[in-house]
């Protein structure tokens, strides 16, 4: 089995195929080392894939400098913050503040001993036949897989070859954003603080190291596609201009080049397509807003090694299976996403004045179901561990 990208979701995937005795190999395009400078939070179904592997105790030994988030104004007072407890009754259980690069990290020192991953590697054609796929990689080398699986990111190249291109599939939310690292702030050390106005939100978080936060930067936009690298920071800097708090100061670390996408997501009809199956943001991007991309991601990897153990010789049945299990779960967390994010970064003054007061009136414990519903639960999909053959070997 091949697995195109090496991220959240495929190292997962990877992970269990070979627990459940596949040799699945994994073509990355990125050189080896750290990717994705950003904070994520990992709960619910993440939350428990990242148990059922045995990672825990070394993701939460690397946790970032964050115990609340706090909607700040532009003289630095908080007008409304969510703590941990409050965070975790409306995620209905623990939740984990991670760098992006550290759980890629730590997923991959995980399966590393026994999976293959090529780096610098990537598919450049598939054909597919009734036995097999045959994958032509960049470097020009061929190879026959029984299945592909495309876990290869929101911009999915698996994705492309096998379903058609993106722009078929993608639903674009209208906002923009970026983020790169910066210095500490003072006052800023341990809280991921929100300033927003009108159309465009400043985020600032620390990281797990002394010394580095996180400066993201959320944007109601036109539609732009993708941006060359060497034009970001202008962008950025004109979407931005006159903007109060600590965001001139931000912007002036912004780095040379940075990341800046369009808020993405997927939507595909199917999942899957003769022996081509795709997880992870490929095929259900949610978009940053839900917080719950990484974790969604972890639960489709396990859920796919898992339905092609329960369907051994069956792949059609087992990708069927799985997407039955996994998409309907992500197109209403997709929906939430949504209308989180109209809600998140309001287009007025009177729209933000709202949020202001809506905040502080549901920012409290008797309002965690409220809070649960608006924002989604994260309640996990995974299956009791006993449903699953293979696992229960393990
Ligand atoms: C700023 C930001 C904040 C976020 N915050 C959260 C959060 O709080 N909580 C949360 O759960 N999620 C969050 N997310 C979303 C989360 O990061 C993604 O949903 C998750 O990483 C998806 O995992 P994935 O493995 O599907 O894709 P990715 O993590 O994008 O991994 C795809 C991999 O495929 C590789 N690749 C790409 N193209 C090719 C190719 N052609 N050939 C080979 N390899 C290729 C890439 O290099 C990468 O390693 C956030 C995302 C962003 C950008």
């Amino acid at each position: 089995m091949l697995v195109s990208g090496a991220g959240v979701a495929g190292l997962t995937c990877a992970y269990w195929l070979r627990a459940a005795g596949h040799t699945p190999v994994v073509v990355e395009r990125a050189a080896p080392g750290p990717q994705g400078g950003y904070g994520i939070d990992l709960s619910g179904s993440g939350y428990d894939v990242a148990g059922r592997m045995g990672i825990l105790d070394r993701l939460a030994a690397r946790q970032l400098r964050v115990d609340s988030v706090a909607l700040v104004d532009a003289a630095d007072r908080i007008t409304a913050r969510l703590d941990r407890p409050l965070a975790e009754k409306m995620l209905r259980g623990p939740y984990l503040g991670l760098m992006h690069s550290t759980l890629e990290e730590v997923l991959a020192t995980t399966v590393e001993d026994t999976v293959e991953i090529r780096h610098r590697q990537s598919i450049g054609t598939l054909r597919q036949n009734d036995d097999d796929v045959l994958v032509a990689f960049a470097d020009g080398t061929r190879e026959r897989f029984d299945v592909v699986v495309g876990a290869d990111g929101v911009h999915s190249h698996t994705r492309a070859l096998a379903f058609g291109p993106e722009p078929r599939w993608a639903r674009r939310l209208g906002f923009s954003m970026a983020c790169y690292p910066v210095p500490d702030v003072a006052g800023c050390t341990d809280v991921r603080a929100h300033y927003t106005e009108p159309g465009r939100q400043t985020v600032l978080y620390p990281t797990d190291t002394v010394g580095t936060s996180v400066a993201l930067f959320l944007y109601r936009s036109q539609r732009h596609g993708s941006i060359p690298r060497t034009e970001r920071v202008a962008r950025l800097r004109a979407a931005y201009r006159g903007a109060g708090w600590h965001t001139p100061e931000l912007l002036a670390h912004a780095p040379a080049e940075l990341f800046l996408d369009e808020l993405t997501q997927i939507e595909l009809p199917a999942w899957h397509r003769g022996r081509v199956v795709l997880i992870g943001d490929a095929c259900g991007a949610l978009t940053l807003s839900s917080a719950q991309g990484a974790s969604v991601a972890m639960a489709g990897g396990y859920l796919l090694a898992a339905a092609l153990a329960a369907h051994p010789g069956a792949h059609t049945d087992a990708f069927a299976a799985y997407q039955a299990r996994v998409r309907p779960y992500v197109a209403e967390r997709q929906r939430r996403a949504r209308r989180f994010t109209r809600g998140l970064v309001p287009a007025t003054r009177a729209g933000r004045r709202a949020q202001r007061v809506l905040t502080r009136l549901v920012l409290r414990d008797a309002a965690a179901p409220l809070l649960r519903f608006g924002f989604g639960d994260v309640g996990s999909i995974l299956p009791n561990p006993s449903h699953y053959p293979k696992e229960r070997q393990r």
